[in-house]
């Protein structure tokens, strides 16, 4: 068993990240014997025992931790969960919030917007991150989600036939699951498919390696070298090849993240970056106004900060909307414009501007959102976390007298406004 001692050697060696991941709480322990306390070892086994994503962990991960602060460290916190952060779920919590198995048309494709695709290529990443809205396929199985196993290669030539045969798809969204667990070939190959097919105009590879495994870029020359591959047969055919990351902290923004984040910036790719507003991670103005700074001096666009989605098992991490209406607000105005990330509320209607709602009872924790583009007339609600509201609130949602008192209505496509009741 390597000791996190041996780290440092090996930061920039792709292949010994990969190699040394930890997936089994037993590694984890080995690595960390003598480094943390046992009393967090054992919170964390606790933890694991009751969430719905497995783990995974490079030793790049381990040693962005501040290990002598774990419980407040906002790197630990997002990958290792402890038993004691833990909060009961809001009874409209589910494995699937965003119902993307409900807009698939066939296997691994999400087709919500008219024009936009979402495919899902795989259903592994570098690092499990807890808060995952895929928790439903991405990763291994956990005692509270058994996954749906539709992200697999043998899924890629029916999703390809679709999109062939849907001209109206101009943008696709490769994802899973990360586009950096690819073999080199496939991803080669998929590329060249996609860029194929005369309507399509976008592609966006995502993956969340540059800020947990950024050594990838400047190690793994294959796999490099079939992407700007298809990054250069996107520009002679005038379509738009870009990438779309994962940093949710600015301690994310290390020497190494910068070095492979110029590799792409002199290739000419342009990187976009999505957050996730997650609390004791980064729901504070300050760290979020650090996180958009430092990305925009290594040429990551700060493109969106989502509202954590409605997942059972990540109650602890989500926050009321009028807090993600407040951040946003004292965020504007302290970088560049363009440099200024939307916040978003995903929905089964799509992602909405986080200061559109059409109604919100504070009292009760609900939001409405319309999205006349995807389902015109559809009420998309975001609720609150139970821990905000009252206790009378909190009581009416715990014991499910919500239902008997007719909030339930709120989920009719009919239900427009609570004004106009
Ligand atoms: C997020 C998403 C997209 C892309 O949306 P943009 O707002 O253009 O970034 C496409 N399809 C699905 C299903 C999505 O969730
Ligand atoms: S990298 Fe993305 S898909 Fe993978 S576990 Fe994290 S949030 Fe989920």
């Amino acid at each position: 068993m390597q000791r996190i001692s041996d780290v440092d050697a090996m930061q920039l060696n792709n292949a010994w990240q990969d190699r040394n991941a930890i997936t089994r709480f037993s590694q984890l322990q080995a690595l960390l014997a003598g480094v943390v306390p046992e009393e967090a070892l054992e919170e964390i086994k606790m933890g694991l025992q009751r969430v719905g994503m497995s783990i995974r962990l490079n030793p790049y991960v381990i040693t962005l931790v501040d290990w002598t602060h774990f419980k407040t460290d906002p790197i630990r916190r997002q990958f290792l969960p402890m038993s004691s952060e833990l909060e009961p779920d809001h009874p409209c919590l589910t494995v699937d919030s965003l119902e993307e198995r409900d807009h698939s048309p066939v296997p691994g494709l999400v087709h919500r917007y008219p024009n936009k695709a979402l495919f899902l290529v795989t259903s592994v990443c570098p690092v499990y991150c807890q808060y995952c809205t895929r928790s439903y396929a991405v990763g291994s199985d956990t005692a509270l989600v058994q996954k749906d196993h539709v992200t697999s290669p043998q899924f890629w030539d029916g999703a390809l036939d679709y999109i062939r045969k849907t001209p109206q798809i101009e943008d696709v969204v490769i994802s899973g699951g990360d586009v950096s667990r690819l073999k080199a070939a496939h991803l080669r190959a998929l590329g060249n498919a996609l860029l194929d097919i005369e309507h399509v105009r976008r592609l966006r590879f995502a993956t969340k390696a540059l800020s947990v495994q950024p050594m990838k870029f400047l190690d793994d020359k294959e796999w490099v070298e079939a992407f700007l591959e298809i990054f250069e047969r996107g520009g002679t055919l005038f379509k738009h090849v870009c990438l779309h990351t994962h940093f949710n902290h600015p301690r994310e923004i290390t020497p190494i993240v910068e070095r492979a984040a110029r590799l792409l910036h002199e290739a000419g790719v342009f990187v976009r970056n999505q957050t996730v507003l997650l609390r004791g991670v980064n729901d504070d103005a300050q760290t979020l106004i650090d996180l958009v700074r430092a990305l925009g001096r290594v040429q990551i666009h700060p493109y969106y900060v989502y509202m954590c989605d409605m997942i059972r098992g990540t109650e602890h991490f989500r926050l009321p909307l009028h807090r993600g209406q407040e951040l946003e607000k004292q965020i504007r105005g302290s970088t560049a414009g363009f440099d200024t990330p939307l916040f978003i509320v995903d929905t089964p209607g799509g992602k909405r501007d986080i200061h559109s709602e059409e109604f919100y009872d504070q009292d009760l924790g609900i939001s409405g959102f319309l999205s006349p583009v995807v389902s015109p007339g559809q009420v998309f609600h975001y609720f609150d976390p139970l821990r905000s509201l009252g206790a009378s609130a909190q009581e009416t949602w715990i014991t499910g007298r919500w239902r008997e008192n007719n909030l339930a209505r709120l989920s009719s496509p009919a239900f427009t406004s609570i004004a106009a009741e």
